[in-house]
C-alpha cells in the first residue's frame, strides 16, 4: 500500500489516520492548524510541516477537510508530488460538483481517485467502525477497500464519481431532520411531565426510535456516551451539519427535488449556531428548542 499522506487531521482525521498507524501503515499527516498536529502527534501519527511534504512521493493521499473548496485546494497541490499513479482518497462530507472537480483533477495528473465520506462520527473513528460510502469506479473502489478497511466496518460502493458524496448528502438530510424530531419530543416531554428517562425507555423500543435516539441521544442522561453528557461539546460540530443540510438543499434544488424537511432543518440549525451553537455539538439543538 505504500506510504500514506493524511491531510486533515481534526476531530476525525486524528484518529482515523492513527488507526492507519496502529495498523502498520507508514503515515505523514498534515494539518494547517498547530493544535491539529500536536494532537495527532500525540495520538502517534508523525507530522510534516506542509502538505507538499506530506504528499511528497506518497502512493496514497488521503483527505478529511471541512469544504469542497479546501478539497480542491489540497489535491492541487498535493497531485504533483505524489508517486505516480497514486491514490486520492476525500473523504470529506464536500459539495457533488467539487467532488467531481477533483475526480477530474486527479484523472489529468494519472493518478485514481475515490470519493468516500463517512458515517459514524468521532466515536466510529476511534473505534474504526467508520461506514464509507465510496464513488467511483469499481476497480479503484476495489484497490481503495482494503485501505478504508483499517478504519472502517462497512465500505460500501455507491456508484461513479461524486456518488458516495449524494449517499452522505441523503443519509445526513435524514439525520439532520431525525435529531430534530427527537429533541422536540423530548423538549415537549419536560414540558408535559413526562421525564426524559420514560419518553427514552419509550421510544428505544418503538416506532419513535433512531441513531439520533439510542446511539446519539440529545438528552443527557439515556445514552451516557452521547454529547449531551459533556456539555454538548462536539463530536458533530452543529456548523458541519448546517453545511451538510445546505449542500442536501443546494443538490436537490438543481436537480428538481423536494426537500422541504431539508430547508426547515436548515433554518433551525443556521438559527442555533447564530444564537451560540457554533461551538456546539449539533445534538445541543435541543437546549434551543427546549428553551424557546
Ligand atoms: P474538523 O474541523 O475538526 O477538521 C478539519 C481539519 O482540516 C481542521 O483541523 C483544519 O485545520 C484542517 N484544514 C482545513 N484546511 C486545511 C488545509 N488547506 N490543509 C490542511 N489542513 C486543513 O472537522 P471534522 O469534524 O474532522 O470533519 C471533517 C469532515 O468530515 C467534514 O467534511 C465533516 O462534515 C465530515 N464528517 C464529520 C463527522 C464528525 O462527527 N465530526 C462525521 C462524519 C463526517
Amino acid at each position: 500500500m505504500g506510504r500514506i499522506a493524511f491531510i486533515g487531521l481534526g476531530a476525525m482525521g486524528a484518529p482515523m489516520a492513527a488507526s492507519l498507524v496502529a495498523a502498520g501503515q507508514e503515515v505523514i499527516g498534515f494539518d494547517s492548524a498547530d493544535a491539529a498536529r500536536e494532537k495527532a502527534a500525540a495520538a502517534g501519527v508523525r507530522c510534516a510541516g506542509t502538505a507538499q511534504e506530506a504528499a511528497s512521493g506518497a502512493e496514497t493521499v488521503l483527505t478529511m477537510l471541512q469544504s469542497g473548496e479546501q478539497v480542491l485546494d489540497v489535491w492541487r497541490t498535493a497531485l504533483p508530488c505524489a508517486a505516480r499513479g497514486a491514490l486520492f482518497v476525500d473523504c470529506s462530507t464536500i459539495d457533488i460538483d467539487s467532488a467531481r472537480h477533483a475526480h477530474l483533477l486527479a484523472g489529468m495528473a494519472g493518478s485514481k481517485a475515490i470519493d468516500a465520506p463517512v458515517s459514524g462520527g468521532v466515536a466510529g473513528a476511534a473505534t474504526r467502525s467508520l461506514t464509507f460510502m465510496c464513488g467511483g469506479d469499481a476497480e479503484t473502489f476495489q484497490i481503495a477497500k482494503p485501505l478504508l478497511e483499517k478504519m472502517g466496518a462497512r465500505i460500501l460502493h455507491c456508484g461513479g464519481q461524486g456518488l458516495g458524496q449524494a449517499a452522505k448528502l441523503c443519509n445526513n438530510l435524514m439525520l439532520g431532520v431525525t435529531m430534530i424530531a427527537t429533541a422536540e419530543a423530548f423538549a415537549l416531554a419536560s414540558r408535559i411531565g413526562l421525564s426524559a428517562s420514560a419518553l427514552y425507555e419509550v421510544a428505544a423500543a418503538s416506532s419513535g426510535q433512531s441513531w439520533s435516539l439510542t446511539s446519539y441521544c440529545p438528552v443527557p442522561g439515556p445514552v451516557p456516551a452521547s454529547p449531551a453528557n459533556r456539555d454538548y461539546a462536539p463530536g458533530f460540530a452543529a456548523p458541519l451539519m448546517l453545511k451538510d443540510l445546505r449542500l442536501a438543499e443546494t443538490a436537490g434544488a438543481k436537480a428538481g427535488a423536494v426537500t422541504p424537511l431539508c430547508a426547515a432543518a436548515a433554518q433551525l440549525y443556521a438559527l442555533y449556531v447564530a444564537q451560540g451553537g457554533s461551538g456546539k455539538d449539533f445534538s445541543g439543538i435541543f437546549e434551543m428548542l427546549q428553551g424557546g
